[in-house]
């Protein structure tokens, strides 16, 4: 039941980021609300599709922290190898689980899968104001307070809290409104998502192909499945959606090669337009722009939820510290230390996820050698991987408490 119109915090999105965000701060005495444009179950609810969703090491022990991993860890696929590979080329490194120490490098899961873990977690345990389906239209941001206009069921009402988190995805309205600057653009390609059934087991590796048409990820899923990620240019996405399944799986088996034996089986297609965008700021007055809205990547390396988790962390001890401490929440000295901790790394991972991209998209002979000679050089220069596994798994830089596995309280 809708309580109050007064809070500590409000969230604007309640996707993969925004719901973590308040299972994070759960129990820690603040009033909080939740603003989401979809019901929890809704057919178009955008965040929890049939994507797969690359879960790395360090976003499992944020979950673990928060207490949704039991619940999560039995729908899930673990990673145990990664393999990177230039097809047709001698260009190859692998990354073992074993060598980095961890039981795994990463887990596959569904977005839907997640999405029902953490709403019905959301939905039982936290003591939240969920205002679904309603949407935030505009707010004001008043110095000591910021003050929200949600539409529900066609009525308006003004809610106020200390903080906003902006968790509203990649066309966020509350960036937009601030009109923070962002660098943004179009790949002019799109990923093909689904999954496919191959006759011999995936053995828990993940591998990452590029083709000369883009980059093409299989990743290890329940049931013997592969979730696919195949990177098309807009110009044949119709053409690859419209394919008959034999087709398709005929056309898919050309690009990733016999490795896994044949594809036999196809789940259903959906199309992504890739693009970048990265909010130049991620905090205005006592607003705070998280996850996707405040960077959304290019899935080739999977990092786009664990960046957006990664945030999460950080500000759920920020805010954590501050209200522990009798301070208010929103205060400048609050959100700054938020920005400080989150910005190189939000940056370094949106150029090194674009770098990667642009680099493995790239078909001209001179780059393909360099890629490959790149490869190489990491598959057996002492020292090269270990840096580069730590960065596929989040665990560079400064953790937060709960990206230590620690909760808050
Ligand atoms: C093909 C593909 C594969 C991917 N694979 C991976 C992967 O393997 N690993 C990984 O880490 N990431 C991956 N990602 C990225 C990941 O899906 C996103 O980073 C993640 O979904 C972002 O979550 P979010 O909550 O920030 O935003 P969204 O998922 O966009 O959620 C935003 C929410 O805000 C709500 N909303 C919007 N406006 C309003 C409003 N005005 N009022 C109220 N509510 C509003 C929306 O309804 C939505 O629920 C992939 C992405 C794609 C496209």
């Amino acid at each position: 039941m809708n309580r109050s119109t007064d809070y500590d915090l409000i969230i604007v999105g309640g996707g993969m980021v925004g719901a973590s965000l308040v299972l994070a701060l759960a129990g820690r005495g603040l009033r909080v609300a939740l603003i989401e444009a979809y019901e929890a179950d809704a057919e178009g609810q955008p965040s929890y599709d049939d994507r797969a969703i690359a879960l790395a090491y360090g976003s499992r022990r944020i979950f673990d922290a928060i207490g949704v991993w039991p619940a999560l860890e039995r729908l899930v696929e673990p990673i145990h190898d990664i393999h990177v590979s230039d097809r047709g080329h001698f260009g190859a490194a692998r990354l073992h689980a074993v060598d980095e120490r961890v039981p795994a490098l990463g887990y596959v899961v569904t977005a839907r899968e997640l999405g029902r873990v953490l709403l019905d977690r959301l939905h039982r345990d936290a003591a939240v104001d969920v205002f679904a389906p309603a949407r935030v239209v505009g707010f004001e941001d008043r110095g000591d307070s910021v003050a929200v206009e949600m539409e529900r069921g066609g009525l308006m009402t003004s809610l106020r809290c200390r903080m906003l988190v902006a968790a509203d995805g990649g066309n966020s309205i509350i960036r937009e409104q601030l009109d923070v600057p962002v660098v943004r653009w179009q790949y002019g390609q799109s990923a093909i998502v689904t999954n496919v059934t191959p006759t011999r087991p995936h053995g828990n590796v993940a591998y990452e192909r590029f083709t000369d048409t883009g980059p093409v990820a299989l990743l290890p899923m329940t049931d013997q499945r592969c979730a696919v990620v195949w990177t098309v240019c807009d110009e044949q996405v119709e053409r690859v959606l419209q394919l008959d399944d034999d087709a398709f799986l005929a056309a898919f088996q050309r690009r990733f090669g016999y490795r896994l034996g044949r594809f036999v089986r196809a789940g259903r297609r959906s199309a992504y337009p890739l693009s970048l965008l990265r909010a130049r700021d991620s905090v205005r007055g006592r607003v705070v722009i998280i996850g996707n809205a405040a960077h959304t990547l290019h899935p080739i390396a999977g990092q786009g939820f664990n960046l957006g988790i990664r945030d999460v962390a950080a500000l759920a001890e920020v805010v954590d510290d501050a209200f522990s401490a009798g301070g208010d929440i929103g205060a400048a000295h609050v959100l700054d230390r938020y920005r400080r901790w989150r910005t190189t790394e939000q940056r370094n991972v949106a150029l090194a996820t674009d770098g990667l991209a642009r680099l493995f998209s790239n078909p001209l002979g001179i780059v393909r050698l360099g890629r490959n000679v790149g490869l190489l050089a990491m598959e057996f220069l002492p020292g090269a991987k270990h840096p580069l596994a730590r960065g596929a798994m989040g665990l560079l830089g400064r953790q937060p408490r709960l990206a230590r596995g620690v909760p808050l309280g």
